[in-house]
């Protein structure tokens, strides 16, 4: 078979691959997104506090403090585009003593030096009344109008969806294994043997920056995981914020926040540990603990019956700390996207353009826009926040939006079937696509019938579905996939 040769090749559909292809959709090129797993953003970019920042925790001399902002501003353009949910909440950092207000102060002019729009340094009356949840023992601290939260993964998948709608060709399961240089192009192989060639590298593979690195031949370096452990609470805790809250930042971190998250739950966290093991996906009692008394100090009615669940991310972080966007002095025509720690998310939209300049610049690439590039997506639909009249129409519309399937997050049989056509075909897939199971119940009365949705759309057998690919079965026997197919959805 012959292999395709494309003009640019992305390995890494997190957030910044994802970002960067879809800009390169913009232009007439030939353009392919690669990724070991079954879907897109199941690296790290489906874990972390979903924070748009507002550009004041780094140093104006870092690439970090340059790509935050100016991904920050680019949010609202994408947002109307694509659809995704996107709220600017507003940062608060607290802060509790005159000491900590020293701090808040070097912040303050960070901010300025950087060029936060809006930013404020309040007195405690001030900012009771920005934030009433705030603890009444505050200080003071900062306030940033600007900042704001995203559902990351909605965003990365609108970003992949319009890519895919340009033209750019995502091709899942295929782990980079190998490649070669022909003089023109590079030839890559997958683990399990298939072949893609392209004339330009991006690599953009998150933790595996530094084996992609290796793998091509480029230079050499070493991703550091800086582990995250993050706690989510029920939508109906009594302690939730309209605004961010941070805590005044420590030296390698910016503290264990209160994060109001833009689909209505709460999340707190994240912790900041550099370990080793890049699989390394634990969350611990005692963590929970530290965080819980953390948050509970600067945002008041915190409850432990409010949590649900837990999840870890990892930082892939340069012992530099900044990130490190450049070509390859070793190898041609290869993009260097490593050290994407936070804020990564925020800064993903200025970080593509960053890439596509070096492409054309450094490289000499020829950008011609494309005619016919269409930048809108259509307008996900949605029962959860429906009136009953709206919820009517769509349900003579089609009634499969009548069958909440989703309890705790109000998913409809629709959502979840659109979904599985539009390729989302694993568990985990489904659920950061629709939200369903991330609610109270965390799938405990809805899984099955989920389960049941992929089969009969996709035809692939209930015992044949995983978690996220690979053998991460769900049923893991012929027993259970004949229960399921007993009961009704
Ligand atoms: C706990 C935590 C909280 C955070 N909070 C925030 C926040 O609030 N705001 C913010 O701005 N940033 C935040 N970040 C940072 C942000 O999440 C990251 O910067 C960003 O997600 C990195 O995205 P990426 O696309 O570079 O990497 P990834 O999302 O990891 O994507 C890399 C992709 O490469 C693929 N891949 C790897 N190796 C191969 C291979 N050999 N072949 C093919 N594919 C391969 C992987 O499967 C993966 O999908 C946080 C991070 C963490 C961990």
């Amino acid at each position: 078979m012959e292999t395709s040769l494309y003009d640019i090749a992305i390995i890494g559909a997190g957030v910044t691959g994802a970002s960067t292809a879809r800009l390169l959709s913009s232009f007439n090129l030939r353009v392919a997104l690669i990724d070991k797993a079954s879907d897109a953003c199941f690296g790290v970019s489906k874990a972390n506090s979903g924070i748009v920042h507002a550009g004041f925790h780094h140093a104006s001399t870092s690439l970090k403090a340059k790509l935050e902002l100016k991904g920050n501003f680019m949010y609202d353009k994408l947002h109307e585009e694509l659809k995704f949910s996107f709220k600017r909440t507003g940062i608060i950092v607290a802060a509790f003593s005159s000491e900590e207000m020293k701090t808040i102060r070097k912040l303050y002019e960070q901010g300025l030096a950087n060029g936060v729009p809006d930013i404020e340094i309040c007195g405690s009356e001030r900012l009771l009344s920005i934030e009433p949840k705030l603890n009444q023992d505050i200080a003071g601290g900062l306030y940033a109008p600007f900042g704001g939260v995203v559902e990351p993964y909605r965003f990365v998948f609108s970003l992949v969806e319009s890519a895919m709608l340009n033209g750019v060709d995502f091709i899942r399961n295929f782990e980079v294994v190998s490649s070669a240089w022909d003089g023109s192009s590079y030839t890559m192989k997958s683990s399990s043997g298939e072949q893609v060639k392209a004339r330009y590298l991006v690599n953009a593979a998150g933790l595996f920056t530094d084996k992609i690195s290796e793998i091509f031949g480029a230079e050499t370096y070493k991703i550091i995981p800086r582990k995250g452990e993050e706690f989510l609470l029920d939508r109906n805790t009594s302690a939730c914020p309209s605004n961010v809250i941070f805590p005044v930042p420590a030296k390698e971190s910016k503290g264990m926040l209160v994060i109001p998250t833009v689909e209505g739950t709460v999340m707190i966290g994240p912790t900041s540990e550099n370990i080793e093991d890049k699989s390394d996906l634990s969350t611990s009692y005692r963590n929970m603990e530290k965080i819980f008394l953390q948050a509970s100090r600067m945002v008041l009615g915190i409850s432990r019956r409010d949590f649900i669940t837990s999840f870890t991310g990892l930082r892939p972080t340069l012992e530099h700390e900044d990130f490190m966007i450049e070509k390859s002095g070793k190898v041609p025509n290869f993009i260097h996207a490593a050290g994407i720690q936070s804020p990564g998310l925020t800064a993903a939209p200025a970080i593509a353009e960053y890439i596509v300049g070096i492409l054309e610049k450094d490289f000499g690439l020829k950008l011609e826009k494309k005619a016919d590039f269409k930048a809108e997506l259509p307008p996900h639909k949605s029962v959860r926040d429906l009136s009953a009249e709206k919820m009517d129409e769509l349900i003579k519309e089609n009634p499969a939006y009548g069958n909440i399937i989703c309890r705790c997050e109000r998913i409809s049989e629709a959502e979840i079937v659109e979904a599985v056509r539009r390729g989302h075909q694993t568990l985990d897939g489904i659920k950061f696509y629709t939200r369903s199971g991330m609610g109270r119940c965390q799938g405990g009365f809805c899984t099955y019938k989920i389960l049941k949705l992929i089969s009969r759309e996709s035809g692939i057998p209930v015992e044949k579905i995983t978690r996220r690919g690979g053998a991460s079965y769900i049923t893991g026997s012929r027993l259970s996939a004949d229960f399921l197919a007993k009961e009704n959805v």
